[in-house]
């Protein structure tokens, strides 16, 4: 984790950016509608999800077994697989693949566990050139910047930024930037090259079919087949927890993922690799690897935020949200943004790495609501903000507060006077039940909106009284 500001300040500055707000609300507006649209088309939406779940949680609960099959069917066919405990030993087996096959360039579809583990960097540091070749991904990397969101890499790059973009890195001329079609031809005819090139294709993997050994992955782009079939040597980095039992479970989340992602029927390209070249074939890889990676998600799968491994990474959650919508992506400061990254990240890497996400969310349940496979996102974002406060990890005002409250909770006559004196104190401050403006750290709040006025009679008196009254 980088040691960029915290997640309030950042917000802010992301808040505060006219730009930013209006690329946001423009593409998840547009991913929220059709997503909303293309399930409403599906007679048998809401069995399907819990279909899905089922799966998903069926599928975790004996993911042991289902991974080992995948194995054996993966090398029955004749590929290899390696099992990676943490991100180290996962870039260290594709370092080592690409150095003793004396690689000079991969090509990259795009895969969020690469960025999770930092692989282009490592690829760099051994004299590789690594080259994204998911549009998106592409002019992340040209620009040095980072994703902002799961499934469109640039929604805070306007089509005035790559036109520019390319224009200063490229050597694009005018007629190449005219229009989004004239600079994605453009995109095209440069990593033709590069496809034809490479040594090697890495690619993610959004599902590992246990009872074939297939890796499927889902795009729209035609980079991920060229990926994973033009150049002789294909490394899937897969994350453990994105194995599916067959085809048939295959089949439900495929009909999930892409209406809930960007409201598509299916992805323009659904690719399903079933081991490297067969003899006889006059085209594929003749090398394919499978990495399959840990990285803290066993123990995750051992605690109460499992559940967060059901995610099959649509993006649904993010469009939403309404903090991911203010804010964007970069305000996390994590490979996996917004209500899924909120748990996920301090899931694999700890609390203490990423204390603020947590409290990065309004808890209105709209990200339980259009999960495709129903994980229950603000029970775990509830339980990291109790283990946070446990840990001693939250602002020390909340953890005073909470002791506080702990202490008058369990002796209820000084509660009872300390809700009169609070009612009493707030008074000056409320105009028809609501106070605009609190003193620190309560300011925070009344910056953006107003708080209700404490009642100058609490419940408690009132129920006395009526009780008395009776
Ligand atoms: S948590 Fe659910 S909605 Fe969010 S990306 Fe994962 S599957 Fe999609």
């Amino acid at each position: 984790m980088s040691q960029a500001p915290a997640f309030d300040r950042r917000a802010a500055a992301a808040a505060a950016d006219a730009k930013l707000g209006e690329a946001l609300r423009f593409t998840t507006g547009r991913l929220q509608a059709g997503r909303a649209a293309a399930l409403a088309e599906l007679p048998d939406a809401d069995a399907l999800r819990d279909h899905a779940r089922r799966v998903r949680a069926h599928t975790l609960r004996h993911l042991g077994r289902y991974l080992d099959q995948f194995a054996v069917q993966v090398e029955a066919l004749g590929g290899t697989v390696h099992w990676a405990t943490t991100a180290a030993d996962a870039v260290a087996v594709v370092v080592e693949i690409a150095t003793r096959r004396a690689a000079r360039l991969v090509v990259k579809s795009k895969s969020m566990l690469s960025e999770e583990i930092e692989l282009n960097h490592a690829l760099e540091q051994a004299g590789i050139r690594v080259v994204e070749t998911d549009l998106g991904e592409f002019i992340v990397q040209l620009a040095r910047d980072r994703p902002s969101h799961i499934i469109t890499p640039i929604v805070h790059w306007t089509r005035e930024d790559v036109a520019v973009l390319f224009r200063q890195r490229l050597g694009a001329a005018e007629q190449d930037v005219a229009d989004i079609p004239a600079m994605t031809a453009f995109a095209r005819r440069l990593l033709r090259r590069e496809f034809l090139a490479a040594d090697i294709g890495v690619s993610g993997v959004n599902f590992g079919v246990a009872s074939t050994g297939s890796i499927v992955t889902v795009t729209n782009e035609g980079n991920g087949r060229l990926t994973t079939t033009t150049p002789p040597l294909h490394v899937a980095l897969m994350g453990i927890e994105r194995i599916v039992p067959t085809v048939d479970d295959l089949e439900v989340m495929l009909r999930l993922l892409a209406r809930s992602a960007t409201g598509q029927k299916l992805s323009v390209y659904t690719n399903i690799v079933t081991g490297p070249r067969r003899d006889g074939e006059v085209d594929g890889p003749r090398e394919l690897h499978v990495v399959l990676v840990d990285n803290g998600r066993s123990t995750l799968l051992a605690g109460e935020l499992a559940e967060i491994l059901y995610c099959i990474r649509c993006g649904a959650c993010l469009n939403i949200c309404p903090v991911y919508q203010r804010v964007g992506g970069h305000t996390y400061d994590s490979v996996y943004p917004g209500p899924l990254g909120s748990v996920l990240t301090p899931g694999l890497h700890g609390l203490a790495a990423a204390p603020d996400l947590p409290q990065a969310s309004t808890l209105c349940g709209a990200c339980r609501d259009v999960c495709p496979v129903r994980i229950d996102i603000p029970r775990m974002l509830v339980a990291l903000r109790t283990s946070s406060v446990q840990q001693g990890l939250g602002p020390g005002w909340i953890r005073l507060g909470v002791k506080a409250h702990a202490w008058l909770a369990s002796r209820p006559r000084a509660y009872r006077a300390a809700l009169r004196a609070v009612g009493v104190a707030s008074a000056p401050l409320a105009r028809q039940g609501w106070m605009a403006r609190l003193p620190w750290p309560l300011s925070g709040w009344t910056a953006h909106r107003d708080f209700p006025a404490p009642a100058r009679r609490p419940f408690s008196a009132l129920w006395a009284e009526r009780r008395r009254a009776r």
